[in-house]
């Protein structure tokens, strides 16, 4: 998918129009504790194009001044995108922090569409003019805070988008990526996996735009290993920045159907590590959680159990993932990785019978009838799965707004308990029925 990223100083509004584009994606974000909630980052769409969208005012730059921080968000996005959108305030005019924004993206030859925010009427249309001295043609006028002009803005951006197919590796291959933060031993694992005599390693490599894939096969399965946050082109100044490789990350988990969220047993479970899983979960891919380094870890036989419980404790919202724990350096339990990277990939794109899952949930009803509300009660009439990769089901009810949070997870816990949906997600929409 073409990717646009969104450009400018602070305080022009970028988040607000992030947010505007991304849509309903934002506000169905779970509100579960450990799952991030700024977002810089997301698939979008627009009538009929399907893109992906960066807010590059939400990359944490730590403590570098102002000025180097605008320099390297704008670098990022000439890197990242295919499509820039520079935003700038219309109340405030030109300043010197936009010049120094146009300046470099002057050095891009990508598109840059020159947006500005914040005329809210058409009366204040004449405050855009100022604008033309940037030197990127016709400004678009918009307003984040009414929604006005996004269309117009959109149809731009949308001419520009290239033709940005991705590999097609075909329907039995698995696709996996590693992710965590920085040295908790994602290269190390690959390297382990690659490196087993078993495995039959393609000659050609296939290469997308930012990323090498590593296909082989091991027992007769395809497998493909998405490099995620250019483990094998380290060493860039910008890739120091976690937010940054959180972003490449990103990108490969959306091509991904199995990711294993790898910590690192040596240091412990630290903040950055839920944050960093809480995207997997959120992207509804199969997940795996490794603990890795496990020879580091001073250990005797109640170990397992107990870092078992302290990752359930700490990643609850991702109750489904198994837990596996590998050396890469020794190769220790490296080779248990496979079969349930290949049983969560089965489980992902499992599909459920309609008569099955219906009688699941008229026993379900049984047992735990279903809220009332103001003297009304929720009546679930059918549901039907519509999706897999993950797995996705939609109930038709008498009225969706009688549907609870926890109702809605004990019939996902239902089915879980009646089908083999280990390690991915499962989406439950509510539809009333017309
Ligand atoms: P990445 O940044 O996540 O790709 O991490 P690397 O694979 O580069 O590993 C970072 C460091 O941790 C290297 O020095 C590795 O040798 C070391 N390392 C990786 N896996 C293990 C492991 O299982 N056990 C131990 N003791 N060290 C490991």
């Amino acid at each position: 998918k073409p990717v646009l990223a969104i450009v400018g100083r602070p305080n022009v509004g970028k988040s607000t129009i992030f947010n505007r584009i991304v849509g309903e994606r934002v506000s169905i974000v779970e509100d579960i504790p450990g799952v991030t909630r700024d977002r810089i980052y997301s698939s979008a769409d627009w009538l009929t194009h399907e893109f992906n969208i960066i807010d590059t005012g939400g990359i944490d730059m730590g403590d570098e001044p102002f000025l180097e921080q605008i320099r390297q968000q704008a670098e990022i996005a000439i890197d990242e995108a295919d499509v820039i959108i520079f935003m700038t305030n219309g109340r405030e005019g030109v300043t010197t922090a936009d010049e120094q924004v146009a300046r470099i993206l002057y050095k891009t030859k990508k598109p840059v569409v020159l947006a500005v925010n914040k005329i809210d009427n058409p009366d204040m249309r004449e405050m855009m003019y100022d604008f033309y001295s940037l030197g990127f043609g016709d400004p678009f006028p918009i307003s984040g805070s009414h929604g006005l002009g996004l269309g117009d803005l959109l149809d731009e951006a949308a001419k520009h988008f290239p033709d940005t197919e991705d590999i097609d590796y075909g329907e039995g291959v698995i696709k996996f990526s590693l992710i965590g933060r920085p040295n908790v031993g994602k290269s190390s694992l690959v390297n382990a996996f690659l490196g087993d005599e078993r495995v039959i390693v393609s000659d050609v490599a296939g290469t997308t735009r930012d990323a090498i894939d590593s296909p082989y096969t091991f027992e007769d399965q395809e497998y493909v290993i998405i490099d995620t946050a250019g483990m094998r082109k380290k060493g860039k100044v910008y890739e120091s920045t976690e937010k940054y490789s959180v972003l490449r990350a990103l990108r490969g988990i959306e091509r991904s159907d199995v990711v294993l969220v790898i910590i690192n047993g040596e240091e412990g479970i630290q903040e950055q590590d839920k944050k960093i899983a809480g995207y997997a979960h959120q992207a509804g891919k199969g997940v795996i959680l490794v603990m890795n380094k496990w020879d580091a870890v001073i250990k005797d036989e109640k170990t397992m159990n107990e870092k078992t419980k302290e990752i359930r404790e700490n990643f609850q919202f991702l109750d489904y993932a198994p837990i596996l724990f590998t050396s890469a350096t020794t190769g220790k339990r490296v080779h248990n990785l496979l079969p349930v990277i290949n049983r969560v990939f089965d489980n992902h794109a499992m599909r459920i019978q309609s008569s099955i899952l219906n009688e699941v949930i008229s026993d379900a009803v049984a047992r735990n009838p279903a809220p009332t509300d103001k003297g009304r009660r929720l009546r679930i009439y059918y549901a039907t799965q519509v999706a897999i990769k993950p797995p996705t089901f939609v109930v038709f009810v008498n009225e969706p707004e009688l549907m609870h949070f926890s109702y809605e997870r004990f019939l996902e816990n239902r089915i879980r308990d009646t089908f083999e949906f280990e390690g991915t997600p499962i989406r439950i929409i509510t539809r009333a029925r017309d």
